[in-house]
């Protein structure tokens, strides 16, 4: 079996068998010409249910998670939409964290509730919270590791066994992780869903999702509603994210690295009251990220003394963090959750810290970044 590095290159990548190209080429097309009534060439047919780029990208993100299946949509709540309405009836209920992305807990609360969907929060990072918020109508359980913003771990092996036994499944998001540093399938996760906007994509220039299985009857599930709802990649959109992936390990690396200097400089730092990184030894999920995690990633939250006013006044000082939305480009990112992404999360448990600042750490050269950062704090 070939490693991480050179799957990401080669799953789903043989050069084309016409042209020889060796990048799969964008088949930015609509529908395809059948011999006679039903005879399909390739088995395409119309770009809604398959286009042979978006199936490169689906070989490839399966691959990339060692599952069995991989499916390409629109975004990455596109992906959670189609999976949510495929886990999910009337009547059953879903454990959400009580710290995810903000996107998740809108669909959750917003829209999918309206459809007679029970739901409850619990802090996943403690497996009895898990186990008490079960009921006997959960049908899924919903993870996020690292959680966004806050960085919290939650072991995804003891996750699974827990949701398992109650008869759910067990879905993760691995957008912060990326499949180079964790991977859920292996650790008994049901679902991996991905924003592949984030580091997959990896440049900023993309926005899509992607969800892999291993389990074959809800991939064809999965596979149907894809198709019924229709929030598919496109065929370029499906080529940048193929064109990311190629880079992961090394960019990943990288973040990383970055991150792991970045959050040192900023645990020393007088005005920063604290820093959440996994990888800090005196973060509480740092030896459950050691086990499962080949690395602790780019993302980093921090505390700022003085509360909202002073971290809103850092997020507007930096120069090279840009103040954008989004993670996961080569660029550095500075935000303010409570403000910004997180502000569907007002007033409820997945509500954050008022003085909290999240970074995007790039790969920018590290001593240009913490010089930045530095300035910024004053
Ligand atoms: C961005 C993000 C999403 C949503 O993805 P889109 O591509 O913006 O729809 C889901 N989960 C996490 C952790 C994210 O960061």
């Amino acid at each position: 079996m070939n490693r991480f590095e050179t799957v990401a290159i080669h799953a789903g990548q043989e050069p084309d068998p016409v042209t020889g190209a060796v990048v799969p080429p964008i088949h930015q097309v609509s529908t395809f010409k059948q011999d006679g009534v039903g005879g399909l060439r390739g088995g395409y047919e119309y770009s809604r249910s398959a286009n042979p780029t978006r199936t490169a990208l689906e070989e490839n993100l399966a691959a990339l998670e060692d599952g069995r299946r991989g499916l390409a949509f629109a975004s990455g709540l596109a992906a959670e939409d189609c999976l949510l309405r495929t886990l999910l009836v009337p009547g059953d209920h879903l454990v959400i964290p009580n710290d995810a992305y903000g996107g998740t807990f809108r669909l959750v609360s917003k829209v999918v509730e309206r459809w007679g969907v029970a739901w409850s929060v619990a802090d996943t990072s403690d497996p009895a919270a898990v186990r008490a918020a079960l009921r006997p109508e959960t049908k899924a359980v919903w993870v996020e590791t690292p959680s966004n913003p806050l960085l919290g771990i939650t072991d995804i092996a003891a996750v699974a066994q827990i949701a398992h036994e109650g008869g759910a499944r067990l879905v993760v998001d691995n957008t912060f992780a990326s499949p180079y540093l964790q991977q859920p399938l292996a650790l008994g996760a049901d679902v991996v869903v991905h924003s592949t906007t984030k580091y997959l994509g990896g440049h900023s220039d993309v926005v899509g999702g992607a969800l892999v299985t291993s389990d074959e009857a809800l991939a064809q599930e999965l596979a149907f509603h894809q198709n019924a709802m229709g929030a598919v990649a496109g065929p370029f959109d499906s080529w940048l994210v193929m064109r990311g992936v190629k880079t992961l390990a090394v960019r990943m690396d990288r973040h990383s690295a970055n991150a792991s200097r970045v959050a040192e400089m900023l645990t020393a730092h007088p005005r920063v009251t604290r820093v959440l990184y996994p990888g800090l030894p005196s973060h509480p999920g740092h030896e459950t990220a050691a086990k499962q995690m080949r690395d602790f990633g780019g993302m980093v939250s921090f505390r700022v003394e003085g509360g909202e006013e002073a971290a809103v006044a850092v997020c507007e000082r930096t120069r090279l963090f840009t103040l954008g939305e989004s993670l996961g480009g080569v660029e550095s990112l500075i935000e303010h959750p409570g403000r910004m992404t997180h502000a569907s999360a007002a007033g409820s448990a997945l509500e954050v810290p008022a003085d909290l600042v999240r970074l995007s750490v790039g790969i920018e050269a590290v001593e240009d970044l913490l010089t930045d950062l530095s300035e910024a704090l004053g």
